[in-house]
């Protein structure tokens, strides 16, 4: 007999199965804001993965970096565990193409969003890190979003990650829980908690945010063009902090 209208427990309806550890899953791209997040990371959880995308960045260097940084963080850090690299470059050009894959010229497009948007990518790539976080039993799932110092990206946001977790959680059946640490620290600060971890000399020498791939030009924040968004935004929180400090 089927019963009707009989309400299953939450964890009936819910279950957390098999049961997650409490180890984490990092968005880990080379740049500053996911290092300091990988670096937040191995403080606190007993095993901390990472993920990287080629997803046809003109700044591909990033990947090159991100080998770099986890070694340096490895020889500290016994918790770090494996790194995965996932390739959906082939689908984000099926696309359609933007400044940020491929040579477009960077400007403020139509709708006030750089035209180094690159739609739905922050999307893709959670979607991408809680389906490996599934098969490895990861529960936390941590990513550089800000929305306090940023180029007006809207899945950069703290709703959208929110929203992101939900479905996610619906749709996998899962308790992940995402964590964004700088989300509402704006660039000085992330310098600052940088510091705090003792990380500064890692995240200028090593870590990549320029979206020119600029490697050649070393400032006193890092290498890059220095007139891209991203530089911009890293340089003005470099100032800013520096100017903060004295
Ligand atoms: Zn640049």
């Amino acid at each position: 007999m089927v019963e009707v209208g009989v309400a299953l427990s939450p964890a009936a309806r819910f279950p957390d199965t098999p049961p997650m550890t409490d180890s984490a899953l990092v968005l880990f791209s080379g740049g500053q804001d996911s290092t300091t997040c990988l670096a937040w990371a191995l403080q606190r959880y007993p095993l901390v993965e990472t993920i990287g995308f080629q997803y046809g960045q003109r700044h591909h260097v990033e990947m090159q970096c991100r080998g770099t940084i986890r070694a340096a963080l490895a020889a500290s850090h016994p918790n770090l565990g494996a790194d995965h690299v996932i390739d959906i470059a082939g689908g984000i050009a099926a696309l359609g193409a933007t400044a940020l894959t491929s040579e477009a010229e960077i400007t403020a497009g139509a709708d006030g969003l750089p035209t180094t948007f690159v739609p739905g990518r922050n999307l893709l790539f959670l979607t991408y890190a809680a389906a490996l976080a599934w098969r490895r039993s990861l529960r936390r799932i941590i990513g550089g979003m800000c929305e306090t110092d940023y180029s007006g990206y809207p899945d950069c946001r703290d709703d959208t990650v929110k929203a992101m977790q939900l479905a996610l959680n619906l749709g996998m059946q899962r308790r992940f829980i995402l964590e964004t640490p700088l989300m509402w620290l704006d660039k000085a600060a992330t310098w600052a908690m940088a510091d705090s971890m003792g990380l500064t000399p890692l995240i200028i020498e090593e870590t990549h945010t320029c979206y020119r791939g600029d490697r050649t030009h070393r400032h006193d924040w890092g290498y890059g063009c220095g007139v891209c968004p991203a530089c911009e935004l890293r340089a003005a929180g470099y100032k800013s902090w520096r100017a903060q400090m004295r």
